[in-house]
C-alpha cells in the first residue's frame, strides 16, 4: 500500500479516546462510505476506534490508511480550508466524531493531545505539499506577472498545488485558478482564492480597534497573544501568510525551550492557535498601504479599499528577502530561483545541482535541508571565510551532509531559458551549471509605505530616543509602536521578535492610559 511519506500516523491513547468520546459522537460507516470528499467545505475531526479507512486523492490515488486508535485530519481542522483529500471506509468503521470548534476548545485545554495533533497535522500538511495532483491548480505562464504571485502566494501560506504553465485557452487572463472540487476562478485576487478556499476572516470596509497589529510574524502574533488576553480588541493584518519569515524557516534552532529545534511552521501555528484562543482576530491576506495618523485613532488603509481605525498601531511588518543584481531574475522566481526552502522544494531538486547563495545561518540551514533531500548542494558566499557569518554547527552540518562550500563566490550572470535555470556565471568568469538557486541575501525592511514615521538610512522604523519618543518602542508618531526586525537596530531573531512584540503590548497600554488622562483634563 503506497504511504504518504512523512504524513505520520500516531495512536491516542485509552484515556485520549474516552476523552474525545466525551466531547463528540460515536458513529458507524459501512465498506465504501465516504467520511469527506475533496472539495468539501469542512469535516469533522475522526478517531477510530475499529475499522479502517483510506486517504485517497482527487484521482483515487490511495495515500494513507488509519486504523484503530488512529485519527483523521490535517491543519485545514484548525484552519478551516477545503478538503484536499477524500477519506474512504475500507473495514466496516466504529468512530468518534468531534466537530471542529469542539475539538478546538479542547486543544486549548489539553496541552499533550495538542502537541500531538498540532504536530501531526503540521507533518501532513508538509506531506500533502509533495504530492503531486493535490490542491489547488493554477494555470498560466511563467511570463505572467500575476500568476507568479499566485504561486508565490500558495507557496508562502503551504498550500497544496500545482503549476501548469500553459496560457489560459483563447482571451481568459492569467491566472486560472481550480480549486479542490472543481471551482474555477479566473485571474482572481489572492484574498479571493484564499476565501474561495473557506480561509480568512472577511473585514468589514472601516474597521474599528484597541489595537491594529501590522504584520503576522512572530513580533505580531506575539502582540496579538498579550493584546487580545490582556483585554484589548486586538485586529492583525497580515499581505501574505500567517507565520512571517519564521513560518518559512525549517529548524529554528535557537529558540528557548525547544532544545530539540522548531520548525517555523510549527511554531507560528501555535502562536496562531494561541492567539486566536484569547481572542485576537487574524485577517490575511490584507496588505496595509498607508498610515494616516490621527487624534485618538490613527487609520490604516488596507489593498480593497478597506480601512482600520485604530486607538493604537503596531508595526511588525519584517524585512523582505534580498535580490540578486542580476539581469532577467525574474524570469526565474518562482520556477527554479527561490527564497525559501521547504517541502515542494526540495521535492523539486532532488538529485540536482543546486547553489544556495548567501553566507547567514539562513543559507546555512536550508543548504542543509536541501543536501539532506538527495540534491548536489554548493553554498556560494563572498566572504573569504565562512566562519565570519555562519554558526559553528552549521558549518559542521555543511561537512557532514556533503555540501561543497566556495569562498568569494558573487554571480554575476543567469542562462537558462523559459524560466529554468541552466547555469550561472561567476564574477571571476567561472561557469557553473546549476538548475535550481536559492537566495539568501539578508533583508530590506518593509516599511515603503510608511511615510509618516521616521525611519533610519536604511529604511528601518526608528523608536525610543532615536524617535524622541516616550516609550522604548513607540516610533516619532505618538501611539504608533513598531517591533521586530522591521525597527530599527534590532537584534533579528525570532526570540527578540517575540519580546518586543510582547512588550509593545504594556506600552500601547500606557499610551492608552496616558491618552484617557489627557482627555479627562
Ligand atoms: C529561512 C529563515 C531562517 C531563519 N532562521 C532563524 C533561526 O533559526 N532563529 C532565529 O532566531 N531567527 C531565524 N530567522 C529570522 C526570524 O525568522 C526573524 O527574525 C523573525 O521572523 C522576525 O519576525 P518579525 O515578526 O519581526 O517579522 P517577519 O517574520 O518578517 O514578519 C513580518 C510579516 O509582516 C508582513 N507584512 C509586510 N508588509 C506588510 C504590509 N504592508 N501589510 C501587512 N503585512 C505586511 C509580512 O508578510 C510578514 O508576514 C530566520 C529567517 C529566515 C528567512
Amino acid at each position: 500500500m503506497p504511504q504518504l511519506p512523512g504524513s505520520g500516523s500516531p495512536l491516542l491513547s485509552t484515556s485520549q479516546l474516552e476523552t474525545l468520546a466525551g466531547l463528540g459522537e460515536e458513529r458507524t460507516a459501512a465498506v465504501g462510505d465516504v467520511l469527506y470528499r475533496v472539495g468539501d467545505a469542512s469535516y469533522p475531526f475522526i478517531a477510530v476506534v475499529e475499522g479502517e479507512v483510506a486517504i485517497v486523492d482527487a484521482g483515487g490515488n490511495e495515500l494513507v490508511r488509519h486504523g484503530p486508535s488512529k485519527f483523521l485530519g490535517e491543519l485545514n481542522l484548525l484552519s478551516g480550508q477545503t478538503v484536499f483529500v477524500t477519506a474512504v471506509v475500507t473495514e466496516p468503521l466504529r468512530y468518534i466524531a468531534v466537530e471542529r470548534e469542539a475539538l478546538r476548545s479542547l486543544l486549548f485545554e489539553d496541552g499533550p493531545l495538542s502537541d500531538l495533533l498540532l504536530s501531526t497535522f503540521i507533518a501532513r500538511r508538509e506531506a500533502l505539499q509533495t504530492v503531486s495532483g493535490l490542491g489547488i491548480e493554477i494555470v498560466g505562464p511563467h511570463s505572467s506577472e500575476a500568476t507568479v504571485r499566485m504561486v508565490e502566494f500558495a507557496r508562502s501560506n503551504r498550500l497544496p498545488y500545482t503549476w501548469d504553465e500553459t496560457s489560459p485557452a483563447g482571451s481568459a487572463e492569467a491566472p486560472i485558478v481550480r480549486l479542490p472540487g472543481g471551482v474555477e476562478l479566473h485571474a482572481p485576487s489572492t484574498g479571493q482564492v484564499l476565501r474561495a478556499l473557506g480561509v480568512g476572516l472577511e473585514l468589514a470596509p472601516r474597521e474599528e480597534v484597541d489595537l491594529l497589529v501590522v504584520g503576522a510574524g512572530p513580533a505580531g502574533l506575539a502582540a496579538a497573544v498579550y493584546g487580545a488576553s490582556e483585554g484589548l480588541n486586538t485586529l492583525v493584518v497580515e499581505s501574505t501568510a500567517l507565520g512571517g519569515q519564521a513560518g518559512s524557516s525549517r529548524r529554528i534552532e535557537n529558540y528557548l525551550g525547544f532544545p530539540a529545534g522548531i520548525s517555523g511552521s510549527e511554531l507560528t501555528s501555535r502562536a496562531v492557535v494561541q492567539a486566536r484562543k484569547f481572542g485576537a482576530r487574524t485577517a490575511t491576506p490584507y496588505r496595509a498601504l498607508s498610515l494616516e495618523p490621527g487624534n485618538g485613532r490613527h487609520v490604516v488603509r488596507l489593498e480593497d479599499d478597506h480601512e482600520v481605525a485604530a486607538r493604537a498601531v503596531l508595526l511588525a511588518t519584517g524585512a523582505q528577502y534580498r535580490r540578486l543584481p542580476v539581469e532577467g531574475l525574474e524570469g526565474y522566481e518562482g520556477t527554479t530561483v527561490f527564497y525559501a526552502a521547504g517541502p515542494p522544494e526540495a521535492q523539486l531538486c532532488g538529485a540536482s545541482r543546486v547553489a544556495v547563495v548567501g553566507g547567514g545561518n539562513s543559507a546555512g540551514q536550508a543548504a542543509v535541508w536541501l543536501a539532506r533531500g538527495g540534491a548536489l548542494v554548493t553554498l556560494l558566499h563572498r566572504r573569504a571565510d565562512l566562519r565570519e557569518t555562519m554558526s559553528d554547527y552549521l558549518i559542521r552540518e555543511l561537512d557532514r551532509y556533503g555540501v561543497a562550500v566556495r569562498d568569494r563566490s558573487e554571480i554575476a550572470a543567469l542562462h537558462g531559458r523559459d524560466g529554468h535555470l541552466e547555469a550561472v556565471t561567476l564574477k571571476s568568469g567561472e561557469r557553473l551549471t546549476f538548475g535550481f538557486l536559492f537566495l539568501f541575501l539578508g533583508a530590506v525592511p518593509c516599511t515603503h509605505w510608511l511615510d509618516e514615521v521616521a525611519r533610519d538610512d536604511d529604511g528601518f522604523i526608528l523608536t525610543g530616543p532615536g524617535a524622541n519618543a516616550q516609550y522604548l518602542l513607540e516610533t516619532d508618531v505618538t501611539g504608533v509602536f513598531a517591533a521586530g526586525d522591521v525597527r530599527s537596530g534590532s537584534t533579528k531573531r525570532c526570540a527578540t521578535a517575540v519580546g518586543e512584540g510582547s512588550m509593545a503590548v504594556q506600552l500601547v497600554h500606557a499610551h492608552l492610559g496616558r491618552t484617557a488622562a489627557a482627555a479627562r483634563r
